[in-house]
């Protein structure tokens, strides 16, 4: 017994010593826990209340040229006034806490409704006095995107891409595919009639009279749905829009009647994701309008979006670099509307207009036209 307890003894103040540090170091884990679910949930919250104060839109009514000398009063304050309808009613549902996707579809479907704008109600004509309608959407959360093109008797084409990029499994269908899907999914019909305006009407008998002149041999040399001349000295009206909802969550959007004596069943950018619609949450949002031949080659939306996410330019700078820079490079003209992660917006043209709004978290809103 007296040689066993000193052993016993040692034993003893073996157990309490690895008790207490047992102690202490379950209360630090408690301690580390604890601030540190405090750090999550504050930068949470931070992250949500910094998503609150910067959710907003911008729109597009398309780009080209547009001079006051050419405006009067009540066509001017006509689009005005439609500009505004179209952002308010994004930004009611944003901020309602409603998404971005709904914020772009509601702005983009005032601006089809109305005759002002090159989408839908307002739709150019082609060569056979036919109206063929583009449009696209873009998801930023998830990469998701629905595009459709030349389509006859969809009265919001912009319903219809976002019913391909939620329904279907495609990312993009066309003419009379896409027409079958649209009466499948409950999309609204409108008869072909419901599109003639008789401005656009007349600019197509306009074109037509000037390409009348031109020589045979002419028109087969230059891209033959319309004159270079023409082209540069026209304005384009699709419509657009991007958004940042409070969750964070960015979305684009754009529809188009494409262009005036559009032939072969011409697509323009409008319908393809990355040069005429891009969203990602990780950049920015954009809707473009132009010469979409050449929004297509230069690939502007998702440049915009790259040159963000690869180079870590500003929101503005990579607007700049590619509707300044790169385009007007290759001849193109036109510009963009676009919003980034932060609330930040560019709108950016090369033309001498754009029909263009912002309205941010505030409610600040800003209708412009020409160049300042
Ligand atoms: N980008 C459109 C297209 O080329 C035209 C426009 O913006 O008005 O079809």
């Amino acid at each position: 017994m007296t040689i066993i307890s000193p052993y016993l003894r040692r034993y003893q103040r073996n157990i309490i010593m690895k008790g207490r540090l047992f102690t202490v170091l379950l209360f630090c884990l408690c301690l580390f826990s604890c601030t540190n679910a405090d750090t999550t949930s504050l930068s949470k919250a931070k992250a949500q209340t910094d998503a609150n104060e910067n959710f907003g839109l911008v729109i597009h009514g398309g780009a080209g040229t547009i001079l006051k000398k050419n405006m009067s009063d009540s066509l001017e304050n006509a689009y005005h006034e439609k500009l505004k309808e179209a952002i308010l009613a994004g930004h009611s549902i944003l901020e309602k806490g409603g998404a971005s996707m709904d914020a772009v579809t509601a702005a983009i479907n005032v601006m089809e409704d109305s005759p002002l704008f090159n989408a839908a109600k307002g739709a150019v004509f082609t060569n056979h006095e036919t109206n063929e309608l583009d449009a696209s959407v873009m998801d930023g959360k998830t990469l998701n995107a629905g595009a459709i093109s030349g389509v006859t008797t969809i009265k919001n084409p912009i319903n219809l891409a976002v019913a391909v990029m939620n329904q279907s499994e495609h990312v993009m269908l066309s003419g009379k595919g896409a027409e079958q899907f649209a009466k499948e999914q409950g999309i609204e019909i409108a008869d072909p009639s419901y599109f003639y305006t008789e401005r656009r009407f007349q600019s197509l008998q306009r074109v037509k009279e000037r390409e009348a002149k031109m020589k045979q041999e002419e028109i087969n040399k230059k891209a033959a749905f319309a004159m270079d001349p023409f082209i540069k000295a026209s304005k384009f009206g699709t419509v657009g829009c991007a958004a940042l909802d409070k969750n964070g969550n960015l979305a684009a959007g754009t529809s188009t009647g494409g262009m005036t004596n559009k032939r072969y069943n011409r697509i323009g950018d409008a319908p393809i994701i990355g040069a005429g619609t891009y969203a990602n949450n990780a950049t920015c949002a954009v809707s473009s309008t132009g010469w979409g031949e050449y929004f297509i080659r230069a690939m502007v939306a998702h440049d915009i979006s790259a040159l963000m996410e690869y180079k870590g330019l500003s929101l503005q700078d990579a607007a700049s670099e590619v509707i300044q820079k790169k385009l007007p490079d290759l001849g193109g003209t036109g510009g963009i509307v676009a919003i980034d992660n932060k609330g930040e917006v560019a709108l950016e043209f090369n033309t001498e207009g754009m029909y263009r709004a912002h309205m941010n978290a505030k409610g600040e809103l800003s209708i412009k036209i020409y160049q300042e």
